[in-house]
């Protein structure tokens, strides 16, 4: 039957064969590359609402959703129209526009927990830039991040846990100095005992405590409100800033993100994806007290000549618009938290050992029999194996999730009852295979 049937990966296997001849690994960013799952990546031709097509003619419901930022789907109508409209005034000045006002606004006139923004070009520069700012407003070097939790690819944070409790990073990229990952402490999240022994070691030294605002980068891992508001408090009262990096959670975990969701008042909080419709924008953002350290208001230097480009910003304007209104969210979390109730029952029945966790309008499928998991090391990697087939399957049924088990999904605006009907069976028949 149809699951068993693998795609025409024609034309995509031809592309891929030049690809390889012009990047490293056929791709311009790595997971890209299909590394982890069955067949060579497929080459997407176009998107329309939920569904893909790729350059064999293979049509897809899309659960990746380009990693998060197409909360609308594909080819939203006024995201289309708001690019479109800008194309005829230009591209890009260097200089400030109306169109960088508008957008702030409309974030900041809905957003308590920040009061000014510093628009960037991706989620790396985002946060990057913050850590930056907390380095120079504390005047420490030394920063903590979680093992689990990605924030791009800045030399600084491309570091994971070395062996014990409490130790210095280890670069986890060639390339990152010793001296670099020397500066970021890296733990393990959910362990209060860490992170009380990581201030006691470094007194005075830590500029920036830094979390995903729900870690969804290495499965979907939710830290209780206790444990968040446990960070809130030892890094007011040592004097860390506490970063939410929330280039995934921010306007996905409803408008306000993470930061809403638990209540919880961070000091810099950095923005990525959905803010920019698709276009690439990242920002960062905290009170005016610490943006008054950006330059060129404050010695922190950060800059881009693309930063604030108009017609990222056209396309973030009309995104967050449709964001903004009312109903907008709680519409999605219930049509998620419907999708994923219905594959629960059936795993119940079956008595398959695969857990979904859930948040907003994001999932992760966990081939686990834990009820719940919170740390990174709590995942175990000989699990992947199933996710592979899993995988090998929807996309055989036509449904794209994202090429590595270690990624969550996302629901759109755009995915109709129907598409996720459709989805629905298949996943139920990924599933059967997985565990036959
Ligand atoms: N932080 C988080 C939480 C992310 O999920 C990502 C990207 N997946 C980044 C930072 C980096 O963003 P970008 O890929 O736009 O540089």
């Amino acid at each position: 039957t149809e699951q068993y049937q693998d795609i025409s990966r024609i034309k995509s296997a031809e592309l891929f064969e030049k690809a390889k001849q012009f990047f490293p690994g056929g791709v311009n960013s790595p997971v890209r590359a299909f590394k982890s799952v069955y067949g060579t990546p497929l080459f997407i031709e176009r998107g329309d609402k939920a569904h893909l097509w790729d350059a064999d003619g293979n049509e897809f419901i899309d659960y990746c959703c380009s990693w998060g930022p197409l909360i609308l789907g594909h080819n939203n109508a006024d995201i289309r129209n708001a690019v479109a409209g800008q194309l005829d005034k230009g591209l890009s000045f260097g200089a400030p526009t109306q169109l960088e006002n508008e957008l702030a606004e409309l974030i900041l006139s809905n957003n308590t927990y920040i009061e000014k923004i510093r628009f960037v070009s991706s989620g790396t520069e985002a946060v990057m830039s913050a850590i930056r700012l907390a380095r120079g407003y504390t005047k420490r070097d030394k920063i903590v991040k979680f093992e689990g939790c990605y924030h791009g690819h800045s030399d600084s944070l491309l570091v994971k846990a070395g062996s014990g409790l409490v130790t210095f990073g280890e670069t986890s990229s060639a390339g990152v100095p010793k001296a670099f990952a020397d500066e970021t402490i890296v733990i393990a999240l959910n362990d209060t005992q860490a992170l009380e022994e990581v201030f006691a070691t470094f007194k005075d030294q830590i500029a920036a405590v830094i979390i995903e605002g729900v870690p969804a980068n290495n499965g979907l891992l939710i830290q209780d409100h206790d444990y968040i508001n446990f960070l809130r408090r030892i890094t007011q009262e040592q004097g860390t800033l506490l970063i939410f990096d929330e280039v995934i959670t921010g306007f996905r975990l409803g408008f306000q993100g993470a930061a809403h969701y638990y209540g919880v008042q961070p000091d810099i909080i950095t923005y990525g994806k959905i803010i920019g419709g698709g276009m690439p924008v990242g920002a960062y953002g905290a009170s005016h007290e610490l943006m008054g350290y950006i330059s060129p208001d404050g010695g922190v230097y950060q800059a881009g000549t693309l930063s604030g480009n108009p017609v990222a910003m056209a396309a973030g304007i009309a995104t967050l618009r449709q964001l903004a209104a009312p109903g907008f969210y709680e519409k999605q979390e219930k049509t998620t938290a419907a999708f994923v109730d219905t594959l629960r029952s059936y795993i119940a029945e079956k008595e398959y050992e695969v857990k979904i966790f859930t948040i907003g309008s994001i999932f992760w499928f966990a081939f686990t029999a834990q009820e719940s998991i919170k740390r990174a090391d709590e995942i175990d990697p000989q699990s992947m194996e199933k996710y592979k087939v899993m995988h090998r399957s929807l996309l055989n049924q036509g449904i794209y999730f994202g090429p590595s088990g270690y990624e969550v999904g996302f629901i759109s605006s755009a995915h109709t009852e129907t598409d996720l009907e459709q989805t629905i069976i298949a996943i139920k028949a990924a599933l059967d295979i997985v565990f036959q």
